[in-house]
């Protein structure tokens, strides 16, 4: 007899939801990419127990109606891309359609939400929008409930149904060091938007609207005085930001904030081409801080190799590269 079997729903739900969701910043990551696509200009992240055992995330955005609201946790349901064309011109940061899907799978889920926009109940109360739980997978009654535009998501006891995933969360502290980085990375590279979080209630980040980009770097690194503001085009390419006096490098790579279109990414080739271009005035074990931003065509890069969206892959890597070692050479020339 054969010993290949189609896998049970629930096993394969439950490892496709484990592929996107690993530990909870990659719950705030998937939550914060909603809001930014939602157009917040305000987004509000609450943890407790460095997010293992609640997460909430609220926003000013765009909001959703009830329809909407009703599917938006079901498998690849998206409002934002809908035929195979839409693949090559991404613009939002999420696309796939299965993030609040499988956040939902593995915790204590709600999602609520109020569109003024989209509010077709006439005469109803325009104060009104609606919230519906997600039980580990279980969707429950979907009810009225009297909030300001945008949307609200609250995690809690993530993986407490996947006792493999939870095996592998770390401590409090750790897990929360975690999201403060990645927070910090959208802090960056979203000046018009205000960010706060709280962890066990107590504020740890706030930026207000009117902290530019310098000012967040403060946030970042504790000063900006020894940042030179880079600026460099070519042709359709362009390169942006901040980078650090040589003088005053890291030992890591982890202080250099790198995005593409406005996406953070893991692009090491990127990285270790700005290193090069500092040459020796960097010894071999520093390296440059700061955030960079380039911004390429959309169709001259995929960002749908990777499940998180953390790697990229350029049409013509070789002129990406070149164009980023001269503006580095350039800043310091
Ligand atoms: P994706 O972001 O890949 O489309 P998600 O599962 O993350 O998939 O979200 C599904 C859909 O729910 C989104 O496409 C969007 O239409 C809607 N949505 C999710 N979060 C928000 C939010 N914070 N504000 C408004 N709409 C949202
Ligand atoms: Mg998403």
């Amino acid at each position: 007899m054969g010993k290949i079997i189609f896998l049970p729903q629930a096993v394969v739900t439950k490892t496709a939801a484990g592929e996107v969701i690993e530990n909870p910043a990659s719950v705030v990551k998937e939550l914060v990419e909603n809001s930014l696509d939602a157009g917040a200009t305000s987004i509000k992240i609450a943890l407790s127990e460095g997010g293992k055992k609640k997460i909430v995330v609220a926003d000013n955005g765009c909001g959703m109606c009830k329809e909407d609201l009703l599917i938006c946790h079901k498998e690849h349901t998206s409002g934002k891309i809908s035929t195979e064309e839409d693949l090559g011109r991404i613009s939002s940061l999420g696309f796939r359609g299965e993030a609040l899907n499988s956040i939902s799978c593995v915790s204590d889920f709600s999602i609520k939400s109020f569109s003024s926009q989209e509010d077709d109940s006439q005469g109803g109360d325009s104060q009104s929008g609606w919230k519906i739980p997600v039980l580990y997978g279980k969707a429950g009654e979907i009810e009225p409930i009297g909030m300001p535009q945008g949307t609200v998501v609250e995690v809690q006891n993530l993986f407490a149904n996947f006792p493999a995933r939870l095996e592998f969360l770390k401590t409090s502290q750790y897990e929360f060091q975690k999201i403060y980085y990645l927070v910090l990375l959208f802090v960056l590279a979203n000046p018009n938007v205000s960010f706060v979080i709280l962890h066990n209630e107590k504020p740890v980040l706030e930026a207000p609207v009117h902290y530019n980009l310098e000012k967040r770097l403060e946030l970042a690194f504790g000063h900006s005085d020894f940042f030179l503001p880079l600026e460099f085009t070519a042709g359709h390419i362009s390169v942006g930001g901040y980078l650090s006096m040589p003088q005053k490098s890291s030992n890591s790579f982890a202080d250099l904030y790198f995005y593409i279109n406005n996406r953070p990414v893991k692009w090491l080739k990127g990285l270790q081409q700005i290193k090069k271009a500092y040459g020796t005035l960097l010894e071999k074990h520093q390296f440059p801080k700061g955030a960079l931003f380039l911004k390429v065509p959309f169709e001259m890069v995929d960002v749908n190799v990777h499940p998180r969206k953390e790697e990229v892959r350029f049409k013509n890597e070789a002129l990406v590269l070149e164009i980023l070692e001269k503006a580095v050479l350039d800043l310091l020339a």
